[in-house]
């Protein structure tokens, strides 16, 4: 990745880029600022550029072996430690135990993603935590002298979620450097790292971007038009993040959408062998979403009846969603509507409870064939 890859923060880049070009690295440095601009992106661009054999007009060359090292996360002297939870059979985890949901979770997340990184972990209540036993891994890591670099570079993500004990053992090396070693920290809390800690970093502040920066990346990384990236853009408040959710979440809804349109025709036209696809296309999606998906059916089957009512008042369906429901809202009524409501939130509850989905997703589409009045 490039610097100008990252948009926004220039005088952070700016910054990075001359203790670079003048080898004048400080050991430990903390890039620190809100969530949501890609801190972590322009961590790794810093240590991609301290690697590059190339370096052409102040940015990494991305062809040398160095960098496409970088690219795919390999490079030897280039190390990362982040947030991990305890496994069953793991009391003392090292961010290396999760190595490969980490390169999973960069490949994803050009921009760094807290509650991606608890999805990768498959605990989105988890509280990660960087614990002592990664300490001695790093000491272990930067004691040894560099594979092929000038520097070997650790990139540390969160160190706010260091526990005491790692951050106490991780002190003496960052006093006391390895002269090859380079630290950069990447946080978005920088007052609750150890004092001791934070006062040994040299700091590099990134702010929040503009509106205009966040809707840049959106037409960047997404096919929208500029009018409606600015429109997603507005009230994300300078976090890509939270831009990236509202986007995401209307593509869901698009999906859910022909998904329930899908049920209720071959429901409607008895056509078993294509719910029979139809339900193992669902039950392809990850448990949590088809617990999202069947909620969905369950709001849009009270949407309909609401909407046969002639109640317009009460619903809240978007444009597409109503066009279909002017034609099936019949088809919803007094004499079903309850009982499929009471099937959708049973079968939310056997998803729940690890049934196999496959059948009991065609069961479910069995049932409101049944219960879809012709
Ligand atoms: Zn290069």
């Amino acid at each position: 990745m490039k610097f100008n890859d990252i948009i926004g923060n220039d005088a952070a880049k700016m910054q990075l880029r001359a203790m670079i070009d003048n080898d004048r690295i400080p050991h430990a440095i903390l890039l620190s600022g809100p969530q949501g601009i890609g801190k972590l992106a322009l961590a790794r661009t810093a240590a991609q550029y301290i690697h590059c054999d190339h370096r052409t007009d102040g940015e990494p060359c991305e062809i040398c072996p160095s960098c496409r090292q970088h690219q795919t996360f390999n490079h030897a002297d280039t190390f990362f430690s982040f947030p991990v939870v305890k496994g069953k059979s793991n009391s003392k985890p090292t961010s290396d135990d999760y190595i490969n949901e980490w390169k999973h979770f960069l490949s994803e997340n050009p921009i760094e993603n807290y509650q991606n990184w608890l999805k990768e972990l498959n605990n989105e209540n988890a509280q990660p935590q960087i614990y002592a036993s990664e300490s001695s891994s790093i000491i272990t890591k930067m004691s040894y002298a560099s594979y092929s670099a000038k520097y070997k570079v650790l990139i540390l993500w969160l160190p706010e979620k260091m526990n005491e004990e790692c951050a106490n053992k991780l002190l003496k090396i960052i006093e006391e450097p390895f002269p090859d070693s380079i630290f950069i920290m990447v946080s978005d809390n920088p007052k609750e790292i150890l004092p001791t800690i934070y006062s040994r970093l040299q700091r590099v502040e990134m702010k929040k971007l503009s509106t205009k920066e966040v809707a840049q990346f959106l037409e960047r990384h997404y096919a929208i038009s500029h009018q409606d990236a600015i429109a997603v853009a507005a009230p994300a408040d300078g976090n890509i993040i939270t831009a990236q959710s509202t986007i995401a979440l209307d593509s869901e809804n698009r999906e859910f959408f022909e998904n329930f349109m899908a049920l209720m025709r071959l429901a409607y036209s008895r056509d078993l062998k294509s719910l029979k696809k139809w339900s193992e296309n669902i039950n392809n999606f990850k448990r949590e979403k088809i617990k999202r998906f069947l909620q969905y059916l369950a709001r849009m089957v009270r949407e309909n009846y609401i909407y046969n009512l002639h109640n317009s008042e009460l619903n809240y369906l978007n444009r597409s969603e109503e066009q279909f429901s002017n034609r099936f809202s019949p088809f919803i009524n007094d004499g079903n509507a309850e009982r499929m409501i009471a099937e959708i939130e049973k079968a939310e509850r056997d998803v729940q409870g690890n049934a196999n989905g496959k059948i009991l997703l065609f069961d479910f589409a069995i049932k409101i064939t049944i219960l879809i009045k012709r």
